[in-house]
């Protein structure tokens, strides 16, 4: 079945408002297996609406529509929609209840033109609305069937839940579920080297990567006709996978993070963790504390920008900084024993780094970064070459900190 989506406000054509209702629709549609292959804005006006909706009727089995059903004259979704579909508005007894009943509650006295809203387009099924008075119309015609929901985001999505979801997933019963599998320490085309097999026979599930900073995420994808049949379909190849990328699979959880899982590790093994930071200036420690509860095992977070500071805050010493410079593996060790030393913690954490766009040598060129991990005596050191602007390299420099810090960990205390 195909579907497109109509949102209609003049707000939302001058970048008054974001279409977060797009966004939400077009998800759930993609969940639903439905086909999108149109999505249009159109201000408040009539003639413009309905010569959309004319094209619209004609090429998709399905038009949602969105906005406009409020009471006020520039609201003309609904006339607009019942003239396209030849049909007439009549009363609805419901709404007009609901409508009052709504205004009571609240103590408000009701305008005329609320009454508007409780008029629908005759043989339409109509969505009462808990959260506001404008219900929502679903109207069938021969070849197609209109979708009219409000715009305000706290109506229209608990409406479709609780009622637009479960009719298009009858009139289409096979529903799209997929999970996401998040790895960290591998490059995006190893990754896809290694599942070439796997991507090259797909078809129920399907796998598709995404190469993310210093990350790589798959989402496996399934068609079925409940949640739990997708899901039995897409945990064969989750074990598939787990089983060629191992500890390199950080969570197999959507809304899991690099920290957070790093966060569940310390957790875990009850380790405290420091850092010290040069060209990423605080940026690794605000990814850590972007994890609640952080606070029991992240101690202290140095910004030691000059060298002043890494000798003074972290102890590096003046010998090493002169003789192999501040950019450098044994700097970047020293500021990771010297940190977690300072702070008392189990781990420590030094980058020290050439972020550009300036500063850069024939010896040192912009990009290079060492990333230094100590794990209470034994300190190991990396050392990398980003590319990108300076804001690239100081967010790879952050997301390869993290993927250490979590090998150490597991190299150490176990998985
Ligand atoms: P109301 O009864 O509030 O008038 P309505 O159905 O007539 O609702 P609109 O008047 O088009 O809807 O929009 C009302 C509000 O809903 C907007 O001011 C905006 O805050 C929100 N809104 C509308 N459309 C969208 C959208 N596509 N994405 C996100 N928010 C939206
Ligand atoms: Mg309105």
């Amino acid at each position: 079945m195909t579907v497109e989506l109509i949102c209609v406000g003049t707000e939302l054509l001058l970048g008054n408002i974001v279409n977060t209702n797009a966004a939400y629709l077009a998800e759930q549609c993609a969940l639903l297996g439905l086909s999108m292959y149109y999505q249009s804005v159109v201000g408040d006006n009539p003639d413009r609406l309905k010569e959309l909706l004319v094209t619209a009727k004609e090429r998709s089995d399905l038009v949602i529509l969105c906005g406009g059903l409020g009471p006020t004259q520039d609201d003309l979704t609904k006339e607009t929609a019942a003239e396209v579909m030849g049909r007439r508005l009549v009363l609805d007894l419901r709404a007009r209840d609901e409508i009052d009943a709504y205004f009571r509650q609240r103590g408000s006295a009701i305008t005329e033109n609320n009454w508007k809203q409780a008029m629908v387009p005759q043989g339409s099924i109509v969505l009462y609305n808990a959260n506001g008075t404008a219900p929502g119309i679903i109207l069938e015609g021969e070849n197609v069937c209109l979708i009219l929901l409000p715009g305000p985001p706290g109506e229209l999505i608990p409406m479709f839940k609780a009622q637009v979801f479960p009719y298009l997933h009858r009139l289409q019963p096979e529903i799209i579920c997929s999970k996401m599998v998040k790895l960290c320490g591998v490059g995006e085309s190893r990754v896809e080297t290694e599942i070439l097999d796997l991507i090259e026979g797909q078809s129920n599930p399907t796998i598709a990567t995404y190469a993310k900073t210093a990350e790589v995420h798959l989402r496996i994808t399934a068609k079925a006709a409940s949640e739990a049949e997708a899901l039995s379909l897409i945990a064969p190849m989750e074990a598939e996978l787990c089983r060629r990328f191992g500890s390199a699979i950080y969570t197999d959880e959507e809304a899991v993070t690099l920290e957070e899982a790093i966060y569940q590790l310390l957790k875990k093994h009850q380790l405290t963790l420091a850092t010290a930071e040069s060209c990423t200036g605080g940026l690794l420690s605000g990814r850590l504390v972007n994890v609640p509860g952080i606070s029991s095992y992240f101690k202290e977070g140095y910004v030691t920008y000059s060298n002043e500071a890494k000798e003074k805050l972290l102890g590096v010493s003046h010998q090493t900084l002169e003789m192999f410079g501040a950019v450098s593996k044994e700097t970047a060790a020293e500021m990771a024993s010297g940190c977690m030393k300072a702070a008392g913690a189990e781990l420590g954490i030094g980058i020290t780094g050439v972020a550009g766009p300036d500063g850069g040598t024939k010896e040192k060129p912009v990009g290079l970064v060492y990333i230094g991990c100590c794990y209470q005596g034994k300190c190991s050191v990396k050392e990398f070459l980003f590319h990108g602007n300076r804001s690239r390299v100081r967010e790879s420099s952050v997301a390869q900190a993290l993927t250490l810090l979590r090998a150490v960990i597991l190299d150490e205390a176990g998985v």
